[in-house]
């Protein structure tokens, strides 16, 4: 294949993602030549960040940090494949292979962490692309920011599919005592065969619930995301409730639950899946998205279900259960589901 020079002189500074954008609009990706191959065979581009922390609107909460862009767990209803967009790469197989690392986040964050301005608001940390995928293992950037955080007195909320959080029990712990701490581990459900279909990256459902276990048996607030709940795959009666008693018996202190949305770059390839792989659904979700979310009378239904299984398996229960406001990290994350 060949390749594109980059654009502008690296020197010893990383590029921003401004000059990715430029590099990859001109060349294709195949411009990236600092680019890592690692052994997962995606490559990685190191870059330098303006800004950590992002300011949001909209949302329930005001802050997002993300060290990292792109995410190999590769899963096809993620909502942050659309973003990638934004580096002019598409959002099919370049979202979850080309992955930005923001090598300078930490050092970025703690400039704006002491700032006298800063207001100690909570932060949500993995609300674009998940702080523990593998590369995490090697960066430490997830570690290293909320040990920032945790100094800086910042609470977060925390959202990943990534057991490898685990490893940072000490620092979430320090965290917790500091300013505060949630942990969303996202499970959408535990059938293995919508597991293996829609998230093809990811670690085991069960290995994930562990990491739930352990993180709330050392004392930290861990619970969990059943989102997104994909019709057809993961909404049934039977598999939701399977997977809440699956939960409640892992320890996790709450459950909140979402159903998939569907918008731009995610539409699309969501779409191109199902017609790929599952030709014969397709009229169904067309049917269904004929908007970003699925009608009303669905959502409403399976929330109520879910809410049914939660009172049934205790979770509603629990001492630390979280409050609307924590479980809601994605914009209406009280939407549920619905039976197909
Ligand atoms: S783990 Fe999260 S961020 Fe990564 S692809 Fe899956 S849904 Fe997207």
């Amino acid at each position: 294949m060949s390749t594109h020079p980059l654009l502008f002189s690296l020197g010893s500074r990383n590029p921003t993602t401004r000059q990715i954008a430029d590099t990859v609009k001109a060349g294709g990706t195949a411009a990236l030549t600092d680019a890592e191959r690692r052994a997962d065979e995606a490559r990685y581009q190191e870059v330098s960040c303006r800004s950590a922390l992002n300011r949001v609107e909209g949302m329930p909460f005001r802050w997002t940090l993300n060290p990292y862009r792109g995410c190999t767990h590769g899963c096809h209803y993620c909502f942050a494949r659309r973003y990638h967009v934004q580096f002019e790469m598409d959002a099919d197989d370049e979202f979850a292979s080309v992955i930005l690392v923001k090598r300078n986040l930490v050092e970025v964050l703690k400039r704006e962490l002491d700032r006298p301005a800063w207001m100690r608001e909570l932060v949500a940390l993995g609300t674009a692309t998940d702080p523990y995928q593998p590369i995490e293992g090697q960066y430490r950037l997830t570690r290293q920011s909320i040990e920032a955080l945790a100094r800086g007195r910042t609470p977060i909320g925390l959202v990943t599919k990534g057991p490898m959080v685990v490893r940072d029990r000490d620092v979430l712990q320090d965290l917790s005592s500091a300013a505060g701490c949630t942990v969303y581990m996202s499970v959408p459900t535990v059938d293995e065969d919508a597991w293996r279909i829609l998230e093809p990256g990811t670690a085991h459902p069960l290995q994930r619930l562990r990491a739930v276990r352990e993180l709330a048996g050392a004392g930290i607030n861990a619970g969990v995301l059943m989102a997104p709940i994909v019709p057809g795959f993961s909404s049934s009666r039977s598999k939701l409730e399977r997977t809440v008693k699956t939960i409640a018996d892992h320890g996790a202190r709450f459950v909140g639950c979402n159903v998939m949305y569907l918008q731009d770059g995610t539409r699309t390839h969501f779409m191109k899946f199902i017609e790929r792989e599952f030709p014969a659904m397709l009229p169904r979700f067309e049917r269904l998205y004929t908007k970003k979310y699925p009608p009303d009378g669905y959502r409403k239904e399976v929330q109520g279900m879910v809410r049914v299984l939660q009172e049934r398996y205790g979770l509603n229960k629990r001492e630390d259960a979280s409050k609307p406001r924590e479980v809601a990290l994605e914009p209406e994350a009280t939407q549920v589901g619905f039976a197909w």
